[in-house]
């Protein structure tokens, strides 16, 4: 029986990368929910939306589609934005600076959470984030909620940006690591929280490939 996956945590614990594993060995689909996040951000700092003024953000919003896509040759799912593949440029500091004011508004929330129902209505799906467990699918079958030593989440970061091309101090990664949690955190609507159903995994010392074993050993329970 195929069920839902949903794995939220903190800024940089490694969500992605694992929920991306787990998907694979379970043949499962993934959704990065952040990257949908991102590229909305992306648009509004494009566009200079008016984070303020909720006539613009509703408009600019009807303007945005995003797809998903399989790149066969990379063996990862990829973000398009309007048609254009924005999987790198979310990525950078310049919009993980921004990306926690614009998921705070409501209306963003509201048309995201829209999409990723949608996608997960044929199960078989692992979605990571941070109100998945919550809110998006709080009827999931198995819940995770990730933890990470904050160093060890910025020195994990800062080698991802790195690879993308962006040399960053450690300090600077950290501080918006830390930002983004206390923004998601703090927000009125939909706050990062561990689901009160959700496993706690804290994968400061944990190898990767046991992270991964842990979770698929869950999901067949
Ligand atoms: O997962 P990622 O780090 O790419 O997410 C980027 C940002 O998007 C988070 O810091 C958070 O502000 C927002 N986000 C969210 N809800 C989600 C996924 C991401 O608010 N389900």
């Amino acid at each position: 029986k195929k069920i839902i996956v949903a794995i939220d945590g903190y800024s940089g614990c490694g969500k992605s990368t694992t929920a991306k594993a787990v998907a694979k060995v379970l043949q499962y689909t993934y959704l990065d929910s952040g990257a949908m996040y991102r590229a909305v951000t992306l648009f509004f700092l494009r566009n200079n939306t008016d984070l303020t003024n909720s006539q613009d953000i509703i408009s600019n919003l009807k303007e945005i589609k995003i797809t998903f896509h399989f790149n066969e040759a990379k063996g990862i799912q990829e973000i398009f934005m309007n048609g254009e593949n924005v999987e790198n440029e979310i990525r950078g500091m310049a919009v993980s600076s921004y990306v926690s004011e614009v998921s705070k508004l409501e209306n963003v929330r509201t048309e995201m959470v829209n999409i990723q129902r949608k996608m997960g209505i044929d199960k078989g799906i692992v979605m990571d984030g941070r109100d998945i467990g919550t809110v998006v699918f709080p009827e999931a079958e198995l819940k995770i909620f990730m933890t990470a030593d904050t160093t060890i989440r910025a020195e994990r970061r800062q080698k991802e940006l790195l690879e993308n091309g962006e040399r960053i101090s450690l300090d600077s990664v950290k501080e918006n690591l830390e930002s983004r949690d206390a923004i998601d955190t703090g927000r009125a609507v939909s706050p990062l929280k561990k689901a009160s159903d959700a496993i706690e995994i804290d994968t400061s010392y944990l190898a990767f490939k046991d992270q991964v074993s842990k979770i698929i050993e869950l999901a067949k329970e």
